[in-house]
């Protein structure tokens, strides 16, 4: 198949498929010579590629919890942001802000190995509940961001009420004991003409900081940036 393709001197990448279904991954180049034959050089880096996929998936995902980290949530908040446009209902979509409610005092009485259990407890109920195309991730401590792509902010908060639910419905449980998470969000409905993330993380963030302010366990919708 390859012998066929046109000669080039230049390797390109090329996906042979082994007779028992392996995928190969193969640095292939045809080099046309002087006499018109080709010759054919090969590299297997099937290995090399999913050493490279391995720290590409560590690179972007937190330890703890497994979901996305801060760069990578970020950057994906900011692709979306660049390709939502006005008046587009396909490109519209929501980010929700939420931070635990005293996590710190799940620390003080159960102890950081359990502070860390709950993290991990309250991304598997978000990721329980939350369509194949949202994203979370991991701000950092015990704050997180979710994308929820073509989503306004009523569904959102919608989408954070659930969430309250599942986490009083499915506690966390250390020992026998339960431990029911609550959490404060910010929701910002995004439907472009702002290009700028950080100011929607700002109205994001205000918008969490009232629902701390105001009593904790609950969301609260941002205003418009525009
Ligand atoms: P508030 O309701 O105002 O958000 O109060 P809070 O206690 O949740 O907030 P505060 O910022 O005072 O404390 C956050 C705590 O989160 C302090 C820090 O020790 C803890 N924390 C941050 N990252 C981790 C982590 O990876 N594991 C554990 N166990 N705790 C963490
Ligand atoms: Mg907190
Ligand atoms: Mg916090």
């Amino acid at each position: 198949a390859t012998v066929s393709a046109s000669s080039t001197v230049d390797m390109h990448e090329w996906h042979p498929v082994r007779r028992n279904g392996d995928a190969l991954t193969v640095l292939w180049s045809n080099i046309l010579l002087p006499d018109k034959s080709i010759l054919s050089i090969g590299l297997d880096i099937t290995e090399r590629k999913k050493v490279e996929y391995q720290l590409a998936v560590k690179a972007t995902t937190d330890d703890l919890t497994g979901c996305f980290n801060r760069f990578s949530i970020l950057r994906q908040f900011k692709e979306a942001l660049v390709v939502c446009a006005p008046g587009d209902p396909f490109s519209h979509f929501s980010i929700l802000m939420l931070d635990l409610d005293h996590f710190k005092n799940i620390n003080d009485r159960w102890g950081h190995l359990t502070g860390d259990a709950a993290l991990l407890h309250f991304c598997e109920k978000i990721r329980e509940l939350s369509l194949p195309d949202y994203a979370l991730g991991r701000l950092g401590g015990e704050e997180f961001l979710i994308l929820l792509p073509r989503t306004d902010d009523q569904s959102a908060l919608l989408f954070s009420q659930k969430l309250r639910l599942a986490l009083t419905e499915k506690p966390l449980f250390n020992n026998g004991e339960k431990i029911t998470l609550s959490f404060s969000g910010g929701v910002v409905f995004v439907t472009g003409g702002v290009s700028d993330t950080s100011v929607l993380l700002t109205l994001a963030d205000n918008a969490l900081y009232d629902a701390k302010r105001t009593g904790r366990s609950k969301t609260v919708i941002s205003e418009p940036a525009l």
